[in-house]
């Protein structure tokens, strides 16, 4: 039987350790893919057009916008972010499981959108360790450190819609917790009950 790829938001506080965790979950894995995301933001030192996200201006990202091209899209501190929707659909349809990497406003648009999606919070040991990490990774200046915490608190208080909480205090646990996450939900009465026709 061919299996049903799944869709699997992955949300949390900037700096909370989300992209690291997931590419570490997916890495060399089968029929698991990462959603690149296209953003009005200005690339990080080190960051690549097409692999961290699609950069684009403004105007580009209202016109996708308009053409109904994203799943779900956010104004996150001063920037848009959205999903491109045909990539997510194919790799669906394809039976590879999709992680997106979003806030909080836009894992709302895809849960109401795709009821079966998995939504997991992935977060700090603590907010303490947050700024350490936003500090750590060096591609942030002071104020939008500031917006990204003061974000963080109001992300917490919107959570309550999300199907998991993910501690990220080792990066191998944190994985194997996503991965974990996922083998369960497969499993899952539910999504296998045909099994039972035979
Ligand atoms: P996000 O995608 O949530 O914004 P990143 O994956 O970019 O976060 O991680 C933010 C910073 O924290 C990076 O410098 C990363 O190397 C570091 N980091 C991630 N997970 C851990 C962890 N478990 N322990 C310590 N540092 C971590
Ligand atoms: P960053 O600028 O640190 O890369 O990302 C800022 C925030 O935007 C993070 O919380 C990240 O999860 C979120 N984000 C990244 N891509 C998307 C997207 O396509 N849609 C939405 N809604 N949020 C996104």
């Amino acid at each position: 039987m061919i299996e049903k790829g799944r869709l699997i938001v992955v949300s949390g506080p900037s700096g909370a350790g989300k992209s690291t965790v997931v590419f570490k979950a997916i890495n060399g894995r089968d029929k698991m893919c990462f959603s690149t995301s296209v953003t009005s933001r200005k690339p990080r030192p080190g960051e690549v057009d097409g692999r961290e996200y699609f950069f684009i201006d403004a105007a580009r990202f209202e016109q996708m916008v308009q053409n109904d091209e994203l799943l779900e899209h956010a104004v996150y501190v001063g920037n848009y972010y959205g999903t491109p929707r045909k990539f997510v659909e194919d790799k669906l349809s394809a039976g590879e499981s999709v992680f997106l990497d979003i806030e909080v406003q836009g894992a709302r648009q895809v849960k109401e959108k795709m009821p079966d999606a998995i939504m997991i919070f992935l977060i700090p040991p603590s907010l303490g360790e947050l700024k350490k990490r936003l500090e750590s990774r060096g591609t942030e200046t002071e104020e939008t450190i500031k917006g990204r915490l003061a974000r963080a608190r109001e992300e917490y208080a919107e959570a309550d819609f999300y199907d998991y909480i993910v501690v990220n205090d080792d990066i191998d646990t944190a994985a194997n917790e996503l991965l974990s996450i996922l083998t369960a939900e497969k499993c899952r009465f539910a999504a296998r009950r045909q099994m039972l026709q035979e």
